[in-house]
């Protein structure tokens, strides 16, 4: 049996609260989010969370930094075209280096190292963000890319083909609010449509920090199109993040 819907998710990383204001309808994230303070960083940890894409509400933890002292507000820079691929509310208000250094896990095969390198040079094509080979420093924005298992079951009426996302990382101090992000990608090996160009490109953009998008030419789209260039409004979005 072919399933007819593949899912592809995203995981969340972050210590800021959601604004759940400028968080149009859209697929169903199960947000879980963990932050606690070091001397000077919020170092934030989260869950895998999966988009169904047959629930078109969104089911964010409202979470706030543990401070106290961090609130998140939406993002009003919104001046591009309609089509805009939207940003994830957890980068709104934080400024991000352009400079990426990636690096792919002991055991990732050649072949999802492949589809993630071809994503790679599809946003480096871009030139509104620079993604080298390298491990960087942990002050430098970093995406570690990697695999994982993950059965839906024989019953699944949709199966995830990935995750990524970004993590912020960021001192309480800084009025200029830079951060960092440490961010993944994941390609889910239990099923062999996930190894795909359209599937990475996805998850890459997850983890600069583009979010879903309604619009079934953006490689965001919740369910793989098996779109393989990124659209007008991915281009937006970037730009509005970098
Ligand atoms: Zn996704």
């Amino acid at each position: 049996m072919k399933r007819s819907i593949i899912l592809l998710g995203l995981l969340i990383i972050g210590g800021v609260a959601i604004d759940q204001s400028d968080s149009k309808p859209a697929d169903n994230i199960k947000a879980q989010v963990i932050g606690h303070v070091t001397n000077t960083t919020n170092y934030l940890q989260s869950k895998v969370n999966s988009f169904v894409q047959n629930e078109k509400s969104i089911q964010s933890t409202t979470v706030k930094d543990p401070t106290g002292e961090k609130t998140k507000t939406a993002s009003e820079n919104q001046t591009t075209p309609s089509n805009q691929t939207p940003i994830l509310s957890i980068m709104n208000g934080f400024s991000v280096d352009n400079t990426y250094y990636y690096h792919f896990t002991n055991k990732t095969p050649e072949s999802v190292k492949q589809v993630f390198e071809t994503a790679i040079d599809s946003y480096n094509d871009t030139g509104l963000v620079n993604l080298v080979a390298g491990t960087g420093t942990a002050k430098q924005n970093r995406i570690t890319f990697s695999i994982y298992h993950k059965n839906e079951g024989y019953k699944a009426s949709s199966i995830e083909l990935g995750n990524g996302g970004p993590k912020l990382i960021y001192n309480t101090n800084d009025v200029n609010k830079h951060a960092i992000n440490h961010a993944t990608a994941s390609i889910n090996m239990n099923y062999s449509e996930s190894v795909t160009v359209s599937v990475a490109m996805h998850e890459v953009g997850h983890a600069l920090g583009l979010d879903h998008s309604d619009d079934m030419n953006s490689v965001m789209y919740p369910t793989n199109q098996n779109v393989t260039q990124l659209s007008d409004g991915d281009i937006a979005g970037l730009k509005n993040i970098y």
